[in-house]
């Protein structure tokens, strides 16, 4: 028995665990969990835990639905909101066919086999998200949408306001379970709020994301409101993203820092960027996964909406920040597309997947953008070669389909499969009548 999987087994009976529930993520990035006995975690280590993959959104096909969970014990932490009574924890697993092969369409096993891709070429990928969502007195809502818990602002104090206490309580139980916060702050939106992890290598980050979602709604539900990280929950309120923060590693070098070279980025780092910018529009489908993802995406609120890179220029998909000179090696890029609601462990392998394509065959770096995307003409956006991302679900599917490089990333089953579960969104939301419809028609037609 290795030493993490003893560390497990006696902190299970030293702190009187009740129930371990083990974790992993389908496809859309839904968190799905199996809670055991603890006399059933040795065996879960050894032998896998059995259950019907069929029944999970994209796992399996039904003809080989049988599927096995092993907890990674690396993961296990006591859930602070279940330490009263019946003190739970939990531990991520991965997912295997019966005969012991990585579960081609885990959304860990992808991410996992493109981190070894990574790891081939002697690099580490470390990424830092910015995680922004929304606070509502409830998931009801009436005919004005949801309502926000507060009318506040960027970076707002509310004092004794819902959302610093929430704040503080998940930032609190994050902390318990071994997650660093950098900063936490209100958003631009009404009842908008943002918590910022420290980085981390790519696996762990996702892993924490997941764990982070499940901590806010947790928090949300104690405190008597709803927790949301739907892309774009209110037409006239910002969306939330989860700008991810990029970085490559070679040991402890820093491959995107280079003393002296433009912004302090090395010429690694620049075609990194390349590949992010060359294959945004067919990964998008997926940084991006839901009808109203494009809402966002097209609905203002510093939201990205043209593929072009720049330094501190929010209007970029992609920013290369500030550079702090107190904080060392620092030089890393900011990806501005991905929203809250994506599978990071999907998007992730991608975005690696995507940079890692610029530095292998040398994409050359287009021209920063140095003004406000946004505020320039079409015409003026063609000339310097901004194209659009994609405008709606339907035209990321498309982009997405001809991809080479998804394919590859995502593999067959878990691209074959998203297409289909992302065409039949698309086909229901075509049908279906919208309040913007009845408003601009009904009165007049
Ligand atoms: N909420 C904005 C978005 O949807 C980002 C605001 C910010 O720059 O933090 O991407
Ligand atoms: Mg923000
Ligand atoms: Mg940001």
């Amino acid at each position: 028995m290795d030493k993490q999987r003893d560390f497990v087994l006696r902190t299970i009976e030293e702190r009187g665990i009740k129930f371990v529930r083990l974790w992993f993520t389908d496809v859309v990035g839904t968190l799905k969990s199996v809670a055991i006995a603890p006399a059933e975690v040795e065996s879960a280590f050894i032998e896998g835990l059995g259950f019907d993959g069929s029944a999970i959104e994209g796992l399996t096909r039904s003809f080989e639905s049988d599927l096995l969970a092993f907890p990674d014990p690396a993961t296990f932490q006591i859930l602070p909101w279940r330490a009263g009574i019946d003190p739970t924890a939990r531990m991520f697993c991965d997912i295997t066919t019966p005969d012991g092969q990585p579960a081609v369409a885990d959304p860990r096993n992808v991410l996992k086999r493109m981190l070894e891709k990574a790891a081939d070429k002697g690099f580490t990928f470390y990424t830092h998200p910015e995680i922004e969502f929304y606070l509502l007195k409830s998931s009801e809502y009436g005919p004005n949408g949801p309502e926000p818990v507060d009318q506040a602002g960027y970076f707002d104090n509310v004092p004794g306001g819902t959302a610093h206490d929430f704040r503080r309580e998940s930032v609190r139980m994050l902390e318990d379970l071994g997650i660093s916060v950098e900063f936490s702050h209100h958003e631009a939106g009404h009842g908008q709020n943002e918590i910022d992890l420290r980085y981390a290598d790519a696996l762990a980050t996702a892993d924490n994301i997941m764990t982070f979602r499940t901590v806010v709604k947790e928090v949300a539900i104690s405190q008597g409101v709803y927790a949301t990280f739907m892309p774009k929950p209110m037409s006239n309120q910002p969306g939330s993203g989860m700008h991810t923060h990029l970085s490559l590693f070679e040991g402890d070098q820093n491959a995107f820092y280079e003393p002296g070279a433009q912004y302090r980025l090395s010429k690694t780092g620049r075609q990194f960027i390349a590949g992010l910018l060359t294959h945004a529009p067919e990964i998008t489908a997926v940084t991006n996964q839901f009808v109203n993802s494009y809402k966002r995406l097209w609905g203002g609120g510093e939201a990205p909406s043209f593929v072009c890179w720049g330094h501190n220029n929010r209007s970029a998909l992609v920013r290369v920040p500030m550079y702090k000179p107190n904080k060392g090696q620092s030089s890393r890029v900011e990806y501005r597309g991905i929203d809250s609601a994506s599978n990071p462990y999907l998007s992730f392998a991608l975005l690696l997947a995507a940079g890692l394509k610029g530095i292998e065959e040398g994409y050359e770096l287009p021209p920063e953008a140095e003004d406000n995307v946004w505020q320039l003409t079409d015409s003026e956006r063609r000339a310097l070669g901004f194209n659009p991302l994609p405008a709606s679900l339907d035209h990321a599917i498309a982009a997405m389909e001809s991809s080479e490089l998804v394919a590859e990333t995502l593999g067959e089953q878990v691209f074959n499969y998203s297409i289909l579960n992302k065409r039949e969104e698309w086909k229901g939301y075509r049908a279906e009548v919208t309040p913007f419809e009845l408003k601009h028609n009904l009165g007049i037609l």
